[in-house]
């Protein structure tokens, strides 16, 4: 791989890359699609990173559709297709050792709140993978998804803490057309988890549509109330953008954004609507 691109780095060809862990929807095709339109070669990796999660059942559950996936991409354009093992990407005696070899950079607040309460050792799992296939890569962009806010702003955060010469790139979220955000762990949801899951993205948008007319807290409050009837509520909360603390007032930040996370017929199930930015 490294030296496949060395070659084209070399031909003054830039490099955009979009990882992912497959089970591949719009979603991840609507960052494939932006690669391609500002960088001149795509790579795309599909790698279920066994540090990122925190039960071994999650990981055994993970959606794993390769050839799908391969059809997916094909029709979108010209990519290269990154498929290593775990073994090529932990390339040590045991996969243990790679897991106490963690990247020793704080994350403080952006870390440990919201997904970083709820998923312990999941960011840094997170960290560790991407930071590896960015040295593999050595992209001159990176794409990643706002659906996992967090995760964007942290990997940021690495790429500035380590100098580390790549754009990280945001994309927008994209829905199905009743609004829920497309995500891997959709396909799990039975039909009646499918259509109550709807309630979430409905309450998000309310807090924008409410934004400056009520109260921050009356709203998390009706919003958690109702999707606590239709599962339950790990968190939700209006953030500022920026430190992702969480705000009470509407001047409270330039940049806000409303975050859940929800469980939904035994699914965990996350998303977010930009509240303002300016
Ligand atoms: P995953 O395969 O879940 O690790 O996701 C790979 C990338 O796709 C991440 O950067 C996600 O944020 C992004 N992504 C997942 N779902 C969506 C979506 N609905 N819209 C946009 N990007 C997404």
């Amino acid at each position: 791989m490294q030296a496949y691109l060395d070659a084209l780095r070399s031909q003054g060809k830039s490099i955009g890359f979009t990882p992912t862990m497959g089970a591949l929807h719009n979603g991840h095709i609507s960052l494939i699609d932006r690669t391609i339109e500002s960088c001149d070669i795509s790579v795309v990796s599909i790698f279920v990173n066994p540090t990122q999660f925190n039960e071994q059942s999650d990981l055994d559950k993970y959606p794993r559709t390769t050839a799908a996936d391969i059809s997916l991409i094909l029709p979108t354009g010209n990519h290269i297709l990154f498929l290593p093992t775990v073994e090529e990407v932990y390339p040590q005696d045991s996969l243990a050792d790679n897991i106490n070899n963690q990247l020793d950079i704080d994350l403080g607040y952006i870390g440990s709140c919201l997904e970083g309460t709820e998923r312990p050792g999941h960011f840094e799992g997170v960290m560790q993978v991407v930071k590896r296939l960015l040295d593999i890569v050595q992209p001159n962009k990176i794409f990643m998804g706002q659906k996992d806010f967090q995760q964007w702003t942290i990997i940021r955060f690495m790429c500035k803490a380590l100098k580390m010469p790549v754009e990280v790139v945001p994309c927008p979220i994209i829905r199905e057309e009743d609004g829920l955000a497309m995500s891997s762990r959709n396909v799990r949801l039975s039909d009646k988890a499918r259509q109550d899951a709807v309630l979430i993205s409905q309450k998000l948008f309310d807090v924008k549509a409410q934004k400056g007319k009520k109260g921050i807290e009356k709203l998390i409050d009706s919003a958690t109330t109702a999707l606590n009837k239709i599962g339950e509520v790990e968190y939700f909360s209006v953030i500022n953008m920026d430190s992702m603390e969480a705000i009470n007032t509407w001047d409270a930040a330039d940049n806000i954004l409303a975050v859940a996370a929800v469980w939904v017929g035994g699914i965990r199930l996350i998303d977010n609507v930009i509240i303002q930015q300016k």
